[in-house]
């Protein structure tokens, strides 16, 4: 039914959910910035762990490269569940921005940014597939 919206006791739910989430992101955020300061200390200086470092380049610059993918994606996620905390705020949250219909409870504790029903992120998926054609 399009014009329904979540009692605010699923609201509240929500949004102890995404706080959880956005904490745990930056949490994570953190802890890669306080390695890589601690990385790059360590590696200007100390002359002996040099040779270590060049023999190693290669698996450190795939790692370096998932780290920086990795942090992409949460900062992306935060970015959303920043949106989401803000939908939660105007009501309008966990309604489907293309049919207006409820989101289900469901689809919405596994991606709480959520902003289309399955049906329409299908349709949506399948459109931006034959736009890339
Ligand atoms: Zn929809």
């Amino acid at each position: 039914m399009a014009g329904e919206k979540l009692s605010p006791e699923k609201l509240r739910f929500f949004e102890d959910l995404i706080r959880k989430e956005l904490q745990e992101s930056m949490l994570y955020i953190e802890n890669i910035n306080r390695e890589q300061s601690v990385g790059s200390r360590e590696s200007s200086g100390d002359l002996s762990s040099y040779a270590y470092h060049q023999a190693d380049q290669g698996s450190d610059t795939n790692y370096m490269e998932h780290t920086v993918m990795m942090m992409e994606s949460e900062r992306e996620k935060i970015r959303l569940l920043n949106d989401a905390m803000r939908r939660i705020q105007d009501g309008n949250f966990g309604i489907c921005e293309m049919c207006g219909e409820l989101i289900p409870d469901a689809r919405l504790q596994i991606i709480p940014y959520a902003t289309l029903c399955i049906d329409c992120k299908e349709k949506m998926e399948t459109k931006k597939r034959k736009q890339r054609r």
